[in-house]
C-alpha cells in the first residue's frame, strides 16, 4: 500500500518535508516515494498529507493509478477545458 509520485511532478519540494515516514526523496527526473515506506499516511493523519500539500493535479497516484488530486479538482477549470487548451492530453 503505497502512493506514487507521476511524470507531472515539478519537483516543487512541498510533499517531502510533511510525510510522516520520510518516504519521498528527490530523484531524477521528478521526486519519488519509497513503497517500502509509505503506508498512505494511515494511523499519523486523516489524509495522504503529500496529496494534500502537493499543489499540481495528477502529480499523485494510488496503487490502482487513481489521481488524488485529478486534473481539475484544484484549479476548478474543467476537464473538457483542459483537453482544449492542451494542458492535459488523458492519463498518465
Ligand atoms: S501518503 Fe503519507 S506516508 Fe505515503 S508518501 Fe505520502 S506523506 Fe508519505
Ligand atoms: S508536492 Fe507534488 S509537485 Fe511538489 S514535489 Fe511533491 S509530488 Fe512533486
Amino acid at each position: 500500500m503505497a502512493l506514487q509520485i507521476t511524470d507531472a511532478c515539478l519537483n516543487c519540494w512541498a510533499c517531502a518535508d510533511v510525510c510522516p515516514n520520510d518516504a519521498i526523496a528527490l530523484a531524477d527526473p521528478h521526486f519519488l516515494i519509497d513503497e517500502r515506506k509509505c503506508t498512505e499516511c494511515l494511523g499519523d493523519h486523516a489524509e495522504p498529507q503529500c496529496a494534500a500539500i502537493c499543489p499540481i493535479e495528477a502529480a499523485i497516484v494510488d496503487e490502482l493509478g487513481v489521481y488524488l488530486n485529478p486534473p481539475g479538482s484544484l484549479t476548478g477549470i474543467p476537464v473538457a477545458r483542459l483537453v482544449e487548451f492542451g494542458l492535459w492530453k488523458g492519463a498518465a
